[in-house]
């Protein structure tokens, strides 16, 4: 039988985040998955690091838009018919979450972990020698009308309260700084200090390696093998049982297949997305991510080619891939950026892991001695996974936390 202080279940970037910053306090620590690092929804994101961020994705205040959804017409967002009355009570407390007060307050609640992101990026990627898979020219985002740019009130005034530097562009002033891009919007914002991911995959497998070279055990195994085996926790992994006192539940959208078993229900949702990779056509090249706000696609460069990720999908997490919304983005996305042909055959699907209130759990399991949470982070998993890191290891390891976790504890859904 193999012990060891703590077992981290997940390798994604909030698993392999985790386990770094244990390892570096000292802890022994097993870091465990059923595939590589990196593979799960940590590989098929954006790319961006947006400790820019103020408020979360928000459901629909305006009934043309929702209408447009709900008529499958809309590129924001697909939905399954079958899977809406499974999803109905989340989405009550969603569109709850989504009124301006509570936006500015999520907003507030999130700051401290997104103020960290950056940072804590940097010093692991330092620490990793993954630098080079970190781009400093900020993000675009491109609004195809003036409405669309005085919506943004808001959220420009509390980037001026927070001191989030960003620049509002005409578009001949975004077209300097992209002048691949076609002038078929009307203005942006450059929000610059969001660093962007030329390959996702590669940086969490970088974290890894670094976590395996402080010591840290890889291992494969099984998370629903989780289990008391007093007093200890005992999962099954291809070395054998491996036991530990405290464990931390880093599966991402996988996470209710370990919790349910041990009767813990957090009320998860998923928002599936699609990317696809394609080919420049010509000299064509982006220097940063751009998002068109009014289709709700992002175009990121990255090493395979420029990735077009899509909005959101309403679905079963195991359902079969949809990825309708790609054929709805994809006139609107040729028609501002050249995209050549595409670089593989299939569309990827991940599974944003999501709660109503756009907040992570990061904290102890109720109820359960020794059982970590840190699961959740919806659209900001990537950007947010060495914050939690950090955060859950000071936790742990009884150091005084960053900032006050409370309003990422499991404890606000019971
Ligand atoms: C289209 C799209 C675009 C996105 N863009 C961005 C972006 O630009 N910026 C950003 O910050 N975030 C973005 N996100 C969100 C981000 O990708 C996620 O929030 C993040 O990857 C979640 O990380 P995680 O470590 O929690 O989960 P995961 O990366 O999914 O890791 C969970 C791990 O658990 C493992 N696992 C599952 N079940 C088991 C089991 N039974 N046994 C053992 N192991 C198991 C999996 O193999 C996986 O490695 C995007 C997401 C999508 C879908």
């Amino acid at each position: 039988m193999a012990r060891t202080d703590i077992i981290v279940l997940g390798a994604g970037i909030v698993g392999t985040s985790i386990a770094t910053h244990l390892v570096k306090r000292g802890m022994s620590v097993a870091l465990v998955d059923r595939q590589g690092a990196g593979e799960g929804t940590s590989y098929g994101n954006a790319g961006i690091i947006e400790g820019n961020t103020i408020f979360p994705a928000a459901f629909p205040a305006d009934w043309a838009t929702l209408a447009r959804i709900v008529l499958k017409r809309s590129p924001l967002a697909n939905y399954h018919l079958s899977h809406l009355p499974r999803i109905t009570p989340w989405l009550v407390a969603f569109r709850a979450a989504s009124q301006p007060a509570r936006l500015i307050e999520t907003a507030q609640l999130m700051r401290p972990l997104f103020a960290r992101a950056v940072a804590e990026h940097e010093s692991l990627a330092a620490e990793a020698e993954a630098t080079r898979y970190l781009g400093r020219n900020g993000w675009l985002k491109l609004y195809r009308t003036q409405e669309a740019l005085d919506g943004l009130a808001p959220e420009l005034e509390l980037a001026e309260r927070f001191g989030i530097a960003n620049v509002a562009l005409d578009r001949d002033e975004a077209l300097a700084l992209e002048p691949a891009l076609a002038p078929v919007f009307r203005c942006a914002v450059h929000w610059t200090g969001a660093v962007s991911v030329s390959d996702p995959l590669a940086l969490t497998r970088a974290y890894a390696t670094r976590f395996a070279a402080l010591g840290g055990l890889m291992l494969n195994g099984d998370a629903r093998t989780l289990h008391r085996a007093s007093p200890h926790w005992r999962v099954e992994t291809v070395a054998g049982p491996l036991d530990a006192g405290d464990v931390v539940v880093a599966l991402g959208p996988w996470t209710p297949d370990v919790l349910r078993r041990l009767g813990l229900r957090l009320p998860l949702a998923v928002k599936r997305g699609y990317h696809r990779h394609f080919r420049p056509q010509g000299n064509a090249a982006l220097n940063r991510p751009v998002l068109d706000a009014a289709n709700g696609y992002v175009l990121a460069p990255m090493a395979r080619g420029t990735r077009l990720t899509t909005g959101v999908e309403f679905a079963a997490r195991d359902a079969s891939p949809t990825p309708v919304q790609l054929d709805r983005v994809l006139p609107a996305a040729r028609e501002l950026f050249a995209l050549g042909e595409p670089v593989e055959k299939e569309a990827w699907l991940g599974a944003r892991p999501c709660f109503a209130d756009s907040r992570p759990v990061i904290s102890r399991a109720p109820q359960q001695r020794g059982l970590w949470l840190a699961f959740g982070h919806a659209h900001w998993g990537l950007t947010l996974g060495p914050a939690t890191g950090r955060l859950i290891a000071e936790m742990m390891t009884g150091a005084t936390p960053f900032c006050d976790p409370k309003p990422y504890s499991a404890e606000r859904f019971l």
